[in-house]
């Protein structure tokens, strides 16, 4: 019978028998792809105790609590099956590392890393993770939250947790530091794109270029125009992107009132108050400065103008917008006139920065500005 048995069979037979010292003999023989045993004297790290989860925004937070220090344990994964909620297949998230930890998503036999997650320990024998639920597929309704043991098996140990994903709308932002700014942080090697006077007939052209690239960017809006054009002003904030006030009619040095009667239509049509607003012409003192402040949103400059309202060509506008650095401000223009030459720019400019490591986004998030959200 001995002669029939395959190398590894015999490796197995022998390990199971407690021959460790041939099994050993013959693993260094036989090529493997069995995970690593744990030291001697280490016993594998039990299932979690207790899994929480939250909805925080478009985010989901859940949280594993486990009796052992320091878990995940090498090799490890703490999971949860995710069952309802626009969820086909199960799919499973789990946290992995013992430094460096990382989120994945898995389905079936398909394992995703979830780049934007944030994996963070929250206690000695705690680890937590934060993904967007567009990232992981959920969509409103019914969710539970299956706690799964270091086998990939449901833990009847632990209740599954019920929950209701709701549809995160967006609703403001709060502000916060300097009053006025013309750029934010370099770390994070982002840099934000603004368009001013709109909406207008070329903003549907910006917007399928930003979408065709997965890109948000911030919109100065004219008071005036947002009233002619609310479909459009909805359709901006429908496709994620930032509202900001440019006072009604582009006045200079425009009033309190002028910003404030801005920002209420602009909350009015689209159920978002805007926490950023732009000089007409960049013309500030300190009393736009204040004035903004006081209405809750801070005045932004720009640390790159495009001069595309001189109409300077598409490749001299590209070619000014690709000077921007880590934490820079992009002026350009999606209304006020012809701008045919900044729409032609764009999808250079959103290739250009993707060479560069760049990441385009809105002003809120490179001033790492809290946005509010109602859950509906
Ligand atoms: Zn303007």
């Amino acid at each position: 019978m001995t002669c029939l048995l395959t190398r590894p069979v015999v490796a197995l037979v022998a390990a199971t028998l407690g021959g460790l010292v041939a099994a050993t003999t013959m693993h260094a023989q036989t090529p493997t792809t069995t995970a690593p045993l744990p030291p001697p004297g280490v016993t594998p790290p039990p299932a979690p105790q207790a899994v929480r989860g939250d909805q925080e925004g478009p985010t989901i937070d859940v949280e594993w609590t486990s009796t052992v220090v320091g878990a995940p344990h090498p090799g490890e994964r703490l999971c949860v099956m995710l069952r309802g909620a626009g969820a086909p297949g199960t799919p499973r998230l789990c946290v992995r590392g013992t430094v460096a930890y990382s989120a994945v998503l898995v389905r079936g036999a398909k394992t995703t890393v979830l780049p934007d997650a944030v994996v963070r320990r929250t206690g000695r024998t705690s680890v937590a993770v934060n993904v967007a639920g567009d990232d992981i597929g959920l969509r409103p309704g019914a969710l539970r939250l299956i706690p799964l043991t270091p086998a990939g098996t449901p833990d009847r140990r632990t209740t599954p947790l019920q929950m209701t994903w709701r549809r995160a709308v967006v609703t403001g932002c709060t502000r916060t530091g300097a009053g006025q700014v013309s750029r934010g942080p370099a770390a994070g090697r982002m840099v934000a794109l603004t368009f001013d006077d709109g909406p207008s007939t070329a903003t549907p052209a910006v917007l399928d270029l930003l979408k065709r690239y997965k890109v948000h960017a911030t919109f100065f809006v004219l008071g005036g125009s947002s009233t002619w054009n609310p479909r459009l002003l909805r359709r901006v904030v429908d496709e994620g992107h930032t509202l900001g006030v440019h006072s009604w009619s582009h006045a200079r040095f425009p009033s309190w009132s002028d910003m404030r009667q801005t920002r209420n239509a602009v909350k009015a049509i689209t159920g978002v108050t805007p926490c950023l607003f732009r000089p007409p012409y960049g013309l500030t003192n300190g009393r736009v400065v204040a004035d903004a402040n006081g209405l809750g949103m801070t005045s932004v400059l720009w640390s790159i103008d495009t001069n595309d309202w001189r109409l300077p060509g598409s490749g001299a506008i590209a070619d000014r917008a690709l000077r921007v650095g880590p934490g820079g401000i992009v002026l350009m223009h999606d209304g006020g006139g012809p701008r045919g030459q900044t729409v032609a720019a764009l999808g250079t400019i959103l290739r250009g920065l993707k060479a560069r490591g760049l990441e385009p986004v809105s002003v809120e998030t490179l001033l790492r500005y809290r946005t509010e959200y109602t859950l509906r």
